[in-house]
């Protein structure tokens, strides 16, 4: 099985990228959660574009992909799990564990980090929510993401088969969870306690940066209980919530060569984590720096209510 998964990786990866990605789309078009913003056909022709844009780039910059690297990396020895060579059914899970825990902690970084938050901006300005979401990265985030999986993979040692059964389960979670889906509620209470649903990973979404910098989990939810960034449900409600960023409200922002310019438009704005300084600082440096919020000069068609800060 091992080694028929890593022989026809592509194929694996494809079957459950087309796969995945065609059940949410039908499921978002007969029972939808909320109402789009805007078209569609514009939305996939974009965040897909951008989607093979990465893909190319990651290609021509990396020849080795992570699940290579895993491999060399278990040849040559590095890494704690290669290391201390534990029964190879433990070492699965724990790889899969941890290499879901390294994504919770990157998530909170570019979270963290103004100049990531910058490029993360990419992933939050969509003021839509649907399966594209998912996979709508700046290109710079794709690279500093794969450096940072090649780290944790240099230092943890996984198997190969791990990583790649991790990158396929993370992959088609993160497809299913930005779906634009409606589920019942006692299904999505049960769900959610073994897996990231769209109802949970939508408040991450919001506009609001309190509901924004909180449920930072892709696949399980249990870093989010854990850490105490869980969020059960946005203040607004699902369908009265308002997706998106305050800055970037602009239709044309839509286009992929817009989105590609986000991390270079002014400010990294106010939903960093750091910006938690305002409560402690309310009248000195803080103040200052939520006057240099998102809130900005492409805030038409918005509305107001989701530049409180
Ligand atoms: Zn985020
Ligand atoms: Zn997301």
């Amino acid at each position: 099985m091992e080694a028929w998964l890593l022989t026809n990786e592509v194929a694996v990866r494809l079957f459950f990228f087309f796969g995945v990605l065609g059940i949410v789309a039908l499921w978002e078009f007969f029972a939808p959660q909320r109402q789009r913003q805007r078209s569609v056909l514009f939305r996939w022709f974009n965040n897909l574009g951008l989607v093979f844009l990465n893909s190319a780039v990651l290609r021509w910059l990396f020849p080795m992909a992570a699940v290579a690297f895993a491999s060399v990396a278990t040849e040559r020895g590095w890494g704690l799990l290669n290391l201390l060579d534990p029964h190879p059914a433990f070492a699965f899970l724990v790889s899969v564990l941890l290499l879901d825990l390294a994504i919770y902690l990157q998530h909170v970084l570019f979270h963290a980090v103004p100049a990531f938050w910058r490029l993360h901006r990419v992933h939050h300005a969509d003021v839509d929510y649907d399966v594209t979401t998912g996979a709508r990265f700046h290109t710079i985030e794709i690279i500093l993401s794969m450096g940072i999986k090649f780290a944790v993979i240099a230092v943890l040692g996984p198997q190969a088969v791990a990583v790649l059964v991790f990158e396929i389960l993370l992959n088609a979670t993160a497809m299913f969870n930005h779906g634009n889906i409606y589920l019942p509620k006692e299904i999505d209470r049960v769900l959610r306690l073994v897996v990231v649903t769209p109802d949970m990973h939508r408040v991450h979404h919001s506009v609001l940066p309190d509901e924004c910098n909180c449920n930072f989990g892709f696949n399980l939810p249990w870093w989010d209980r854990l850490m105490g960034t869980y969020r059960e449900a946005p203040i607004n409600g699902q369908r009265g919530m308002i997706i998106g960023l305050s800055r970037f409200r602009n239709p044309n922002n839509i286009w992929l060569h817009r989105m590609l310019m986000i991390p270079f438009r002014p400010e990294s704005g106010g939903y960093a984590i750091n910006r938690r300084w305002d409560d402690v600082f309310p009248e000195g440096d803080g103040k200052k720096r939520s006057e240099g919020s998102e809130e900005g000069d492409e805030t038409e068609g918005a509305g107001n209510a989701e530049t409180s800060e």
